[in-house]
């Protein structure tokens, strides 16, 4: 009882999404599902021993199929692995194609002159290109490109079956099996039953850590979870002008129970249909199934009220719902304790890092889970606070100096658990406090990520069997060999 008293004073303000009060849920799903089942004085049953068959063998194991985790395989296999890619969605891509999240940002640094990514992001985005399915802004600190979902999803399938990644989708996994410092394999679930993939290496791409949480690495969640968003196809968005979506929002959010989010939205290219980013469910955790199971519910309960806002409000508008998404956009949810923590300071301040394996430029962008809207910060000193359908509120969260810093780096020891000799994570569960996190979340940063930890556990095979001690410019050397930009 007494642990269970200690969250609960940890997460004390009680937290509402939609009519609901989830306090005493939040606390207790911070802990595993078997004390947690004990400590609610939930039932518990006592599953009999099975054998479970091993469906692959393989060196490098990928579990989740987003950018992070199918850049992280392609770089394993372009070095010569036999690599098997999980991923528990019908498709890879992540947020980006299950989430209808069609924006990236720049590869460039904060004044647009300095190429900082490169590799398969530009890859990629140069494939979409030549299908004329990318709009493009070259000097925005908003986005890059807009690209169309579903042409990625089509142009992940190929470059996944052109590198001779064995896939496996609608798999989840569920459950590592760990001896002495090294994982040694994961178990599966499908429509075929359960299976186990034995490899030497992993690579946790899973958004929410789940692959190190349960092989009892050390978790944390940031006090300030960033929202979680449901976003929405659109057409004829161009109908609601001159109204403001966020002003209407705001005027009528009452009637709807929405809370003051941020909306925005990108076209998708080549098209009349517009991908609307604007529902916020905040306070739910979504590394917990009720508490996703709730987001997703709240979050397209949320799109049906725009929708009935603006038929009620802007009457002579023609817009139509013709895409919600495979899944609720994610944010934030589980952090994986690494050797090193990137913080805001480093973020902001564009400190270098002699492991540096990726860099952003991205500004700090918090999805407030305590007030309305959301905060930027630059790494040129500048600072805005922005609440829909109110003018933004400008200032500094540092005196001007001489030369600003243009960019950041994420090091390498921040996808390192140390836990484990063959563990590696990528995405945004790696190691970054509140600030850090929301600014390296962006998805440029985080493919980089993949990449550094599919390079990393194939040069550890080939060399000390151990990835807390590759040699680090050779991991730096190789990225660059393979097109990433290494600064
Ligand atoms: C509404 C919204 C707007 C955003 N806007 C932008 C933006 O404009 N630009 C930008 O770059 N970023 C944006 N972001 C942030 C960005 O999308 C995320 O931070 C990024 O996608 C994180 O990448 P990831 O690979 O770590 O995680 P994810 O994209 O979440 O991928 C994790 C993958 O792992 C799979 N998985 C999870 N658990 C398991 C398991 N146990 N077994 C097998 N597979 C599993 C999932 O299905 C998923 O495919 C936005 C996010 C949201 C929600």
């Amino acid at each position: 009882m007494q642990y269970v008293t200690r969250i609960l004073a940890r997460n004390s303000a009680p937290f509402r999404v939609g009519r609901g009060v989830h306090q005493v849920e939040r606390g207790l799903n911070r802990l595993s599902s078997h004390r947690r089942a004990i400590m609610a004085g939930m039932a518990t049953l006592h599953e009999p021993a099975r054998e479970t068959p091993v469906w692959h063998e393989c060196d490098v194991c990928v579990i989740g199929g987003s950018c992070t985790g199918v850049f992280a395989a392609i770089r394993a296999a372009r070095m010569g692995a036999k690599v098997v890619l999980v991923e528990r969605g019908g498709a890879f891509g992540g947020v980006a194609t299950l989430s209808l999240v069609n924006v990236w940002h720049s590869p460039l640094d904060t004044v647009f002159e300095k190429p900082i990514i490169g590799g398969l992001t530009l890859e990629l985005m140069n494939r979409l290109k030549s299908r004329n399915v990318v709009t493009e802004q070259e000097r925005s600190p908003a986005w890059a490109w807009a690209f169309n979902p579903y042409e990625m999803m089509l142009a992940l399938d190929q470059l996944v079956l052109e590198h001779q990644i064995k896939p496996l989708l609608h798999s989840m996994v569920v459950q590592p099996l760990v001896e002495g410092d090294r994982v040694t394999a994961v178990v599966v679930e499908n429509k075929s039953g359960r299976g186990a993939i034995r490899a030497r290496y992993f690579i946790d791409a899973s958004g929410d850590g789940d692959v190190a949480h349960r092989a009892g690495v050390s978790c944390y969640y940031s006090n300030h979870l960033q929202p979680s968003t449901t976003c929405a196809i659109m057409e004829g968005w161009d109908s609601i002008k001159p109204a403001d979506i966020g002003a209407l929002i705001r005027d009528h959010r009452a009637e709807y129970d929405l809370p003051l989010g941020f909306a925005w939205g990108a076209n998708l290219p080549q098209s009349q249909l517009y991908m609307l980013a604007g529902t916020r469910v905040q306070g739910l955790d979504p590394s917990n199934g009720d508490e996703l199971t709730q987001s997703e519910i709240e979050g397209r309960r949320q799109v049906r009220a725009f929708l009935d806002i603006i038929k009620k409000y802007v009457p002579q508008a023609k817009v139509n719902l013709v895409g919600l998404p495979a899944r609720i956009g994610l944010r934030e949810s589980r952090h994986v304790k690494c050797q090193y923590q990137l913080t805001g300071n480093d973020v902001l301040h564009g400190k270098r890092f002699d492991d540096a394996i990726a860099n952003g430029s991205y500004r700090v962008d918090i999805h407030h889970s305590d007030k309305p809207g959301l905060t930027f910060q630059y790494l040129d000193g500048t600072a805005s606070y922005l609440v829909p359908g109110e003018p933004a509120v400008q200032g500094r969260w540092r005196e001007p100096i001489e030369n600003d810093p243009t960019f950041y780096q994420i090091p390498y020891r921040s996808m390192l658990p140390g836990t484990f000799a063959n563990l590696l994570i990528a995405g945004r569960m790696i190691d970054a406090d509140t600030p850090a996190h929301a600014a390296i979340r962006v998805m440029v940063n985080m493919n980089q990520t993949g990449e550094a930890a599919g390079v990393a556990s194939v040069l550890a095979m080939r060399s000390t069997n151990d990835v807390r001690t590759i040699d680090i410019p050779a991991l730096r050397n190789t990225l660059a060999e393979g097109g990433s930009i290494i600064i």
